[in-house]
């Protein structure tokens, strides 16, 4: 069933609401279906960040008082929303669109790695990158790999401090664990 694989959603909850939509009316589940539709055409890729925008740019890269000279590295969108709401940072961000994993065949053309190091090569005035990736292997991973090919471009390069929970995802970090980690980022080579 399409619902499963929504984020959050397992077979229960999945059923239940099949079980609700189909017990609505018919009106009801056209009105859902064309606010769904609205929505996906409403909302675009930035083309800098590649983070969700309404229109060619996001909000924060089309914020011209934000910091050009850091660039934080995220996984996803949400990530950008959690650190967004502890306003510890008024950089720019790159969103990768996952991480690398071997395991699930994730490599590095299915990411926004390329364009990374485009970014990055491209503002020689570059002063940060941050890593604000998540604790799991993959994110490790990646972290690594962007910063071995950072390495020869004399990128200062950091990641966020310990304080985030192993395993722990960003999106879900409270405000404090993600202000207390970030104000702690250290160097990463
Ligand atoms: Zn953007």
């Amino acid at each position: 069933m399409e619902l499963t694989r929504w984020p959050g959603i397992g077979p229960k909850t999945a059923r239940r609401l099949a079980i609700y939509l189909w017990q609505q009316p018919a009106g009801v589940t056209k009105k859902i279906g064309d606010l769904l539709q609205n929505y996906q055409a409403q909302i675009s890729i930035c083309r800098q960040c590649y983070n969700l925008a309404e229109g060619e740019t996001c909000a924060v890269c089309a914020d011209t008082s934000r910091d050009r000279n850091k660039l934080c590295v995220v996984e996803g969108p949400l990530d950008i929303e959690a650190i967004e709401r502890t306003e510890a940072y008024r950089g720019l961000y790159h969103v990768l669109g996952g991480v690398l994993s071997p395991m699930e065949g994730v490599e590095e053309d299915q990411l926004r790695l390329r364009e990374l190091f485009q970014r990055v090569q491209d503002r020689p005035d570059m002063e940060e990158v941050i890593l604000a990736l998540n604790t799991s292997l993959e994110s490790e991973i990646t972290a690594r790999y962007i910063r071995q090919r950072l390495k020869p471009m004399n990128m200062k390069v950091t990641r966020l401090g310990r304080g985030l929970p192993t395993g722990g995802d960003i999106e879900f970090a409270d405000e404090i664990t993600l202000m207390a980690a970030f104000d702690g980022r250290r160097t990463y080579n």
